[in-house]
């Protein structure tokens, strides 16, 4: 069987290729996608901030090139897998963004940064035994091992716990070798998603306060964190104050979907700077059942963390979507019931995980299919 982006391939430049497409399909808005990766950029770059977008959200080499193209200094990856992929289309200045610990991990960040060259890879680090086995690793290694103390500001999935542990793992780190300590990562997910803005930027606050306390301790005891990276898309524009971080990580601001549309809309007189450009196109496959038509996007289509879809395109958007078993979603419709065979397109509602579902994205220019992209860190730990 082919993919579905094999089977579409013919479909690209022909007038009207999106009402054909093979469904379910990832659709990628090509000018909503551009405004902001553009609009990212500008914001960074007028408020002398760097930009190191997370490419969690896309794994695509393609987004990554558009991102440095547009002013990016490098990328964050999650996985090393992703790393990989980046690398190794030589996109440069790959973070990852979370500790590698077991000896395969180990093995491969090494052999990564060999090939990455020095300068072209930097990994984090949350604890004094990985720092020592990964300065043991490096043996042979024509440069040192560049890497970032990683600190938990508050959310804690990864990170030093205290101020007081960050200083004593980069005191570690600036006391060996074999490992070049570039700076400090202090990522709270936990902010990011919080819908009232005075709260969000209270919270950000605080967390720049106790970095910028980190940083200043640091230095009085002379060690220098040349980098501070992190935020997310939901606190982008607070966190770009010069007050903490040097660099943003932000990643879904590419695509958004349902949930961080709300975060980022919920306040009055801030509109989002960023559309959503990512979306799932489904077919109506069935219309026999009298409250509901059926769709052909189930939970192997849509991340399932965030809630559900909305409507986007083919149906009223007042229809609600309900998850019908792997392969389907029922559309309890408002307004006029889409016919047998009708598109109806969906806003996710979790971008990154959504994309990890899909191979490729359906690139489309209003009723044109202009591109066919793979996700080409699919599923790579
Ligand atoms: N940095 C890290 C370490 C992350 O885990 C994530 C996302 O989970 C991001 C940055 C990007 O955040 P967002 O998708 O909220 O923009
Ligand atoms: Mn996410």
């Amino acid at each position: 069987m082919l993919p579905d982006s094999q089977v579409n391939q013919p479909l690209i430049g022909i007038a009207g290729g999106r009402q054909s497409l093979d469904t379910p399909a990832l659709l990628l808005d090509l000018g909503a996608l551009t405004r902001n990766i553009e609009r990212m950029a500008a914001f960074a770059k007028a408020r002398g901030v760097g930009l190191r977008p997370h490419v969690k959200t896309h794994k695509s080499v393609e987004i990554a090139r558009r991102q440095v193209a547009a002013g990016a200094i490098g990328v964050s990856c999650v996985t090393l897998g992703e790393a990989e992929v980046m690398v190794k289309a030589g996109i440069p200045d790959v973070l990852i963004t979370s500790p590698a610990v077991t000896p395969s991990k180990i093995a491969r960040v090494v052999k990564l940064a060999r090939l990455a060259g020095p300068g072209g890879m930097m990994v984090v680090v949350d604890d004094p035994r990985n720092a020592a086995d990964l300065a043991a690793a490096t043996l042979g290694l024509p440069h040192p091992l560049e890497v970032l103390v990683d600190y938990g500001a508050g959310y804690n999935r990864t990170g030093a716990a205290s101020e007081a542990q960050v200083l004593e793992l980069a005191r570690r780190i600036a006391a060996e070798p074999r490992l070049k300590l570039r700076g400090l990562q202090a990522y709270a997910g936990n902010l990011q998603h919080i819908v009232d803005r005075e709260q969000r930027s209270a919270a950000a606050a605080r967390l720049r306060e106790t970095i910028a306390r980190i940083v200043a301790e640091a230095e009085r005891s002379g060690i220098h964190f040349e980098i501070v990276t992190g935020a997310g898309t939901g606190t982008h524009d607070l966190d770009a104050q010069r007050d903490a971080f040097t660099e943003l990580q932000a990643g879904s601001y590419v695509f958004m979907d349902a949930e961080y549309a709300q975060v980022l809309q919920a306040s009055p007189g801030q509109p989002s700077p960023f559309e959503v450009s990512l979306f799932v196109q489904t077919a109506v496959v069935s219309t026999n059942a009298a409250e509901w038509v059926t769709v052909d996007g189930g939970t192997k289509c849509f991340a399932t963390d965030c809630g559900v879809p909305l409507v986007a395109r083919g149906a009223d958007p007042a229809s609600r979507y309900a998850f019908f078993g792997d392969e389907h979603g029922k559309l309890f419709c408002a307004g006029q019931r889409p016919a047998l065979g009708d598109r109806v397109e969906f806003i996710t509602p979790h971008c990154d995980p959504t994309v990890n579902l899909h191979d490729a994205y359906h690139v489309v220019d209003g009723d044109t299919l202009v591109a066919i992209w793979p996700v080409d860190a699919r599923g790579r730990h």
